[in-house]
């Protein structure tokens, strides 16, 4: 029976999955790097401006303009090159990558095709498993440079996407905008973990692309972007299965769970005596499953040729040399010596890593909180939020400074852990800085003792039985009057302070 790529076939159990089959990953990672200027132009980089503001004939692809190719991003390239130990080429070319899509105004993308600027490196991961953390050393195949395309936003119909749409909308700001490609070699023998080692794989490279500041890798800006290939094979001696290349998957745990979900897909075929379609497939964040796309069985022909509009790239070697000198300490090296300083315990720093928030907690307590207190917001509340939102913890709507100042507000006692969660809600939805959140919902703790008096005496007032009962010696009874000027004061009182006086009104 063949199962075809159109049919959505039942899932496999995850834990059956990886008994039958050996997963096998690839992950393509896409950085945008932060340069001010284009690949091949002078235009401005910046994310948002309006639409179609930063442009020129040459990102335009129109007739007679030549590109010039950004000094930044081959430097920004060959540092990270250097950090993930891959060999520089002494001479390499870009090539035209030649299809038509509307949002690539030249027909062609200027790409590195056969002749990469770095090749040959490796990254290691760290992935928490039951027993403790493991080290995987992920194999990297090559880093090119390549520009970005436009961004297409197709209008009407369901899903987004070209097909049934009513009309589309380009926008090229950010075509031109220097890329980096980052391309692993298969990687092997990680067996059930495979989801884990995606997510933390990725987590870890963003780190190192943010240790040499040449990105702001923000995934839900699409500045990274991940695609995930995935095979499975009945033996890790058998030859590589046939793989399936997910797009779209814009969060690290988007990352996770769409390699999850494609070797539950996947070995569900197998297992009914289907097989695996080499296609694209799209990942729907909503739904946690993945649809098919472009299938890849025929290999395109994007007509491949060198350049001729560029001279070739001949890093010289002293310059080189003077880049790997210049290398920031790893980033590992870093995250070690932030978990000293911390003292966190291994899994506790893990958890961090994983969660994406150790520059979020770094920056946080850089700007005046303490590290519990720090970890226990992003973790916590904010992770939540992020949840919920199905986002990632730097995407979130609030910055390190802001998390400081609310952890300040809980220390000086103008907020409680309650009232700070809803100011949390506040800068979340855009009510401004902590301190306006707090004014504008009125929401600092009541600590002015006449106020609070009064509300113990309307409480005990309102009810006289359990007043009675306290005043008779019944000390555990103040609970309900607590309780009761809690509800009046919508959690703005100071708990522990409304007791002592609840106590002190009635002997
Ligand atoms: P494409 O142009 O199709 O995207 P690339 O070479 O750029 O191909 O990337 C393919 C990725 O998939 C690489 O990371 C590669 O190591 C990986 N890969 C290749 N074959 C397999 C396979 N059978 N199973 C899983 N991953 C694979
Ligand atoms: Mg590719
Ligand atoms: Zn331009």
């Amino acid at each position: 029976m063949t199962v075809g790529a159109s049919v959505t076939p039942e899932l496999a159990d995850y834990d059956e999955a990886v008994a039958s089959y050996d997963p096998v990953l690839g992950l393509e990672v896409h950085v945008e790097l932060g340069t001010l200027s284009k690949m091949f132009c002078g235009c401005a980089t910046a994310f948002g401006a309006e639409l179609n503001t930063q442009v020129c004939p040459t990102c335009l692809g129109l007739p007679g303009s030549l590109p010039v190719l950004n000094q930044q991003a081959v430097e920004s390239t060959i540092r990270v090159g250097l950090a993930l130990g891959c060999d520089i080429a002494a001479w390499c070319r870009f090539a035209r990558k030649n299809y038509f899509y509307p949002d690539m105004p030249k027909n062609f993308q200027i790409s590195q095709y056969d002749e990469p600027l770095c090749t040959d490196g490796h990254l290691d991961v760290d992935v928490l498993t039951p027993a403790g953390t493991t080290t995987v050393r992920v194999e990297i195949e090559r880093v090119h440079m390549e520009e970005d395309t436009g961004k297409s936003l197709h209008v009407g119909g369901a899903t987004g996407r070209i097909h049934g749409a009513d009309y589309s909308l380009v926008d090229y700001n950010r075509a031109g905008i220097p890329l980096i490609e980052i391309v692993t070699k298969p990687i092997e023998g990680t067996g059930r973990l495979a989801p884990e080692l995606a997510r933390a794989y990725v987590t870890t490279l963003r780190e190192v692309m943010r240790n040499l500041d040449v990105s702001d890798v923000r995934m839900e800006q699409g500045s990274l972007r991940c695609d995930a290939n995935v095979s499975l094979r009945r033996s890790p001696s058998d030859p590589l299965g046939t793989r399936s290349e997910t797009k779209n998957v814009n969060s690290l745990r988007s990352v996770e769970r769409a390699v999850r979900h494609e070797i539950r897909r996947q070995a569900a075929l197998l297992d009914a005596g289907g097989r695996v379609v080499q296609e694209t497939r799209h990942w729907h964040e909503d739904t946690g499953s993945t649809t098919s796309g472009r299938s890849k069985e025929q290999a395109e022909d994007y007509r491949y040729f060198p350049e001729p509009d560029l001279v070739p790239v001949a890093p010289v070697a002293d310059w080189v040399e003077r880049l790997r000198s210049e290398l920031p300490a790893p980033a590992s090296v870093r995250r070690r010596e932030l978990q000293a300083r911390w003292g966190m315990s291994d899994p506790e720093m893990q958890t961090l890593v994983n969660a994406g928030a150790v520059d979020l907690v770094g920056d946080t307590v850089g700007a005046g909180a303490a590290v519990d207190a720090a970890r226990k917001w992003w973790l916590g509340e904010l992770a939540r939020h992020a949840n919920e939102r199905g986002t990632d913890l730097s995407a979130l709507p609030i910055t390190p400074a802001q998390v400081a100042r609310l952890v300040q507000l809980v220390e000086d006692g103008t907020l409680n852990d309650q009232l700070a969660r809803q100011v949390i809600e506040g800068v979340l939805a855009g009510e401004g800085e902590p301190d306006q959140v707090v004014e504008r919902r009125g929401l600092a703790v009541v600590s002015d003792d006449a106020a609070l008096t009064a509300a113990v005496d309307e409480a005990l007032a309102a009810d006289p039985e359990v007043a009675e009962k306290i005043r008779g010696g019944k000390v555990a009874a103040a609970g309900a009057i607590v309780g009761a000027v809690m509800r009046a004061t919508r959690g703005q009182a100071d708990a522990g302070r409304v007791r002592e006086l609840v106590l002190e009104r009635c002997t």
